[in-house]
């Protein structure tokens, strides 16, 4: 498929961004895969026509005509959001997230929204009210999740550009799953403003690409401060320029990795790993041993802080505000009780009613309090992996895309999916996940890169050398 580069590259030079946008339309309309719940026909008609018109008068716009698709917890104003949840079914936003208008300013148009997993609680996507989506290579696997139609969606060339948002590994997990390119920025690089919040102190939004150029050029689109996010960082962004020669990067650099890892990898896994780290001193770099101690306890921490968050952020789903509510309740009591019972999934209600346990009276100190101490230690850990190189190459999911149905039954299986995306959204810091081949029934195999805090664009530099080594 065509890159987001190319395809504005066109735009600029005269081609028309309506024929591009209808292509991509058609593309979603005929979609297979459950990865697209709606399509914004309308909407992405008359952003095309707008650029068009903007290039005519002169201007040159970075993602002129590139097709987006945004996760369905991404809000888009005038158009349905959810989050795939029953309790949202019906709401429409009044305004436009910050990440999705700034990406359509410079010319990316909207066409469709993305399935994904129920508030984004998943890594399979099979916890969606819209049903699960279907790996693209075998339609008996799962995609990965939460941001499963985002990654489907880049992967089956719906659009060249998808947005996710990761707060224990949503992005890179089903980047790794589907062969495509994922990333999840440092925390506060992209405004959350306008996504519906999970784990507010985790949550990040972040691009789905083709390669790792197009990823860095949407990053670079979305990042920097927004008076609408308190969290979002003042800091310059970084420019989406790559090293021309994608390998010069890797020469002289410390690439981190932890020899933990490699533990309780799938054979297929491993073997692309070690193959990288070859081909990685083959370029130049310099491999360096590295620990993170506490990261063995990420998954445990992170079910405690992100389940507390999440029971805060989804007590405003009351059935009054927004959304699905109860018939026939006596009292508001009632209409709050059934309104969440018959509105919420199982495993949000699972989610929801954890995060109340570990922030209930008596418990907190044990749980959340305790959580947030080891949480400090994983930051500690990283800081001081991060003296010692310039970013960590590890694994991103311990398998390939596993079968639909596998984990389902069984939440801790599902949990530890994640068990090496999930630190990184502890600590803050910038990760990646860049594809490294396939295993022998030809599924992807992503490779993860994480960088310190900040270094999102050096990050991305080493990034396109890994892809270079992968091919
Ligand atoms: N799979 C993890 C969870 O279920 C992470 C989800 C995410 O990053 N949104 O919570």
């Amino acid at each position: 498929m065509t890159t987001a580069r190319a395809l504005a590259a066109q735009v600029n030079a005269g081609a028309s961004a309506a024929a591009a946008v209808e292509q991509s339309l058609a593309r979603a309309q005929g979609d297979t895969l459950n990865a697209i719940i709606r399509v914004h026909a309308d909407h992405a008609r008359a952003q095309a026509a707008s650029v068009d018109a903007r290039v005519r008068a002169g201007e040159r716009l970075p993602l002129a005509g590139v097709p987006l698709v945004i996760k369905d917890n991404l809000l888009l104003a005038g158009a349905e959001s959810s989050a795939c949840s029953r309790i949202l079914a019906g709401f429409r936003s009044p305004y436009t997230a910050t990440a999705v208008a700034r990406l359509e300013s410079a010319g990316a148009v909207v066409v469709a929204t993305a399935n994904m997993d129920e508030f984004a609680m998943g890594s399979s996507n099979e916890t969606s009210c819209h049903g699960p989506v279907k790996h693209p290579k075998d339609p008996t696997r799962i995609p990965g999740g939460s941001s499963g139609g985002s990654a489907a969606a880049v992967a089956a060339g719906i659009a060249p550009l998808a947005l996710g948002t990761d707060t224990g590994g949503s992005i890179r997990q089903p980047a790794s799953l589907c062969g495509v390119v994922g990333m999840k920025p440092s925390y506060g690089r992209v405004s959350r403003y306008g996504a519906i919040a999970f784990g507010s102190s985790l949550d990040q939004i972040g691009p789905f690409a083709a390669d790792v150029a197009d990823a860095a050029l949407a990053l670079a689109v979305m990042a920097g401060h927004d008076g609408n996010d308190s969290t979002s960082a003042q800091r310059p962004v970084d420019s989406a320029e790559l090293p021309a020669d994608p390998l010069a990067a890797l020469r002289g650099a410390r690439i981190g990795y932890v020899a933990a890892h490699e533990a309780g990898l799938a054979e297929d896994v491993r073997a692309r790993l070690e193959l990288a780290k070859r081909r990685l001193v083959e370029a130049g770099a310099t491999l360096v041993p590295v620990t993170l101690p506490h990261e063995r306890y990420a998954v445990a921490v992170y079910y405690v802080i992100a389940t507390g968050e999440a029971a805060s952020n989804l007590a405003r789903f009351d059935g009054v505000r927004y959304g699905h509510r109860a018939e026939g309740a006596k009292d508001l009591g009632e209409v709050y009780a059934r309104s969440r019972v018959e509105g919420f999934g199982p495993e949000v209600q699972r989610r929801i009613m954890l995060g109340t346990y570990v922030l209930s009276t008596g418990y907190y100190d044990a749980y959340y309090k305790k959580a947030q101490q080891v949480r400090r230690r994983i930051c500690d850990d990283f800081a001081g992996a991060f003296a010692a190189c310039d970013a960590i190459l590890g694994p991103v999911s311990p398998t390939t895309a596993f079968k639909a149905g596998e984990k389902l039954s069984d939440p801790l299986q599902m949990y530890l999916s994640d068990i090496f995306t999930i630190a990184a959204n502890l600590a803050g810091v910038p990760a990646v996940s860049v594809p490294f081949g396939a295993d022998r029934n030809g599924l992807p195999i992503g490779l993860q890169l994480q960088a310190p805090l900040w270094a999102d664009g050096r990050m991305f530099a080493l990034a396109a050398g890994i892809e270079a080594l992968g091919r």
